[in-house]
């Protein structure tokens, strides 16, 4: 199965349409010893150890974004020291922080030395070069968001060259004189390049600064990371239609041998797992309580629903306000508790004044747990496991 295929599409949708399954295509599959009932077959042994280990970004803004995300999910990483690499997540027992950099997270799935970790999909894309060990748990966790895009200058011969296509026909690239592409990333870029039928292409790598190696005259174009895109206008460079080789953010991968077989992983995956869920569910969403007059119910749920933000998630809870008036309990009020989106909040807050809604309070949400995890019975169907 093949899971790179589609992204390497070129095409600029943003979305993941392909859940959590098998980072597929070209590592080489290795021999068969150990056998799991109801599952694949595996290789090897996982390394003897007890402890679940997950990897995190060590560097950049991933590393503050995956510990913000983390926090928010009351997941929060205590480093004993800040030199060390090693770190703990007390709400988690027996779970092993390594702040790594992402290719090596990525690395050390794939060889075992870690169960978890949360990358880029472009790096557990370009790494991971489609290693089935690897397995896609969550594919959006909201934070991390580029595109891996191919960029020609906006001068010269490349001036009105809009598009992959216009750019394979130049008549300028033959098997002497091909294209020359500076990128990072040497297995998405030829992989793409053939994908698209342009025949005539070298690769450079680079460490950084490529968007300098067309005006230095080292490359034709540049295959990079693009987040706003001004890098690339500061440089007089141009995206393509059609050259967008994938669209990534952070996502949480682990390795499929763990899963299966270590004592543990699969509980802290479904932990780990769910809580994001939950919680990325629950970020765009704030809980909104008022107070309305009524005379049941049935009659204030009425004048709720009939405005169309009100509905919350499904449906509003109404219970009355109870006090005591000629020495028996009365209910002349109802308390409306209701999730509201982030963005519809004062438009809400004025739908339920006009229904006579007073004493509005706001509250953020921490999660909004479903009765089921969807990646989570994805999971246990990839790795051939029945949900109990
Ligand atoms: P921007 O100007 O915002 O488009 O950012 C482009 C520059 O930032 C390029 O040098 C990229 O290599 C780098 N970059 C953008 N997004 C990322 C990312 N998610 N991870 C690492 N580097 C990135």
């Amino acid at each position: 199965m093949s899971m790179l295929q589609p992204f390497l599409s070129g095409s600029t949708t943003p979305s993941f349409p392909f859940k959590r399954t098998v980072l597929a295509c070209c590592a080489p599959s290795q021999q068969s010893h150990v056998a799991v009932a109801n599952g694949p077959v595996l290789d090897a042994r996982v390394p003897e150890r007890t402890e679940i280990r997950i990897g995190l970004p060590s560097k950049g803004r991933m590393t503050s974004d995956t510990l913000d995300l983390l926090e928010d999910c009351q997941l929060s990483v205590k480093q004993v020291n800040k030199r060390q690499y090693v770190a703990k997540i007390p709400q988690l027992a027996n779970l092993e922080v390594w702040l790594q950099r992402e290719k090596d997270i990525v690395r050390k799935l794939a060889s075992g030395d870690l169960d978890l970790g949360i990358v880029g999909f472009d790096t557990v894309s370009e790494y991971g070069q489609g290693n089935e060990e690897l397995v896609l748990v969550h594919d959006a966790l909201e934070y991390g968001d580029c595109r891996l895009s191919l960029a020609i200058p906006k001068y010269g011969i490349f001036e009105n060259i809009n598009s992959l296509e216009e750019l394979a026909q130049m008549p300028q690239w033959t098997a002497e004189k091909p294209l020359r592409v500076a990128t990072g990333f040497t297995y998405l870029g030829p992989k793409f390049m053939k994908e698209n039928g342009l025949k005539y292409v070298t690769f450079s790598t680079a460490d950084g600064a490529l968007e300098a190696a067309p005006a230095m005259g080292i490359a034709d174009a540049i295959l990079d990371l693009v987040s706003s895109g001004t890098t690339l206008k500061e440089n007089n460079l141009k995206e393509i239609e059609g050259g967008i080789v994938l669209e990534s953010q952070a996502v949480l991968v682990a390795s499929r041998k763990a899963l299966i077989q270590r004592k543990g992983a699969l509980d802290i995956t479904r932990e780990i797992l769910e809580r994001l869920e939950a919680h990325l569910r629950a970020v765009g969403q704030v809980m909104v309580t008022a107070n309305i007059r009524g005379s049941s119910a049935e009659e204030v749920a009425e004048r709720i629903l009939s405005q169309p933000s009100l509905s919350g998630l499904q449906g509003p809870t109404v219970s009355p306000v109870l006090c005591k008036r000629d020495g028996k309990v009365a209910s002349d009020y109802f308390a409306i508790v209701i999730c509201v989106p982030k963005k519809a909040l004062y438009e809400s807050v004025q739908q339920l004044r006009l229904v006579g809604g007073s004493g509005v309070l706001v509250s953020p949400l921490t999660y909004i747990f479903e009765e089921e995890t969807p990646r989570w019975r994805e999971l246990l169907r990839e790795i051939g496991l029945s949900p109990l």
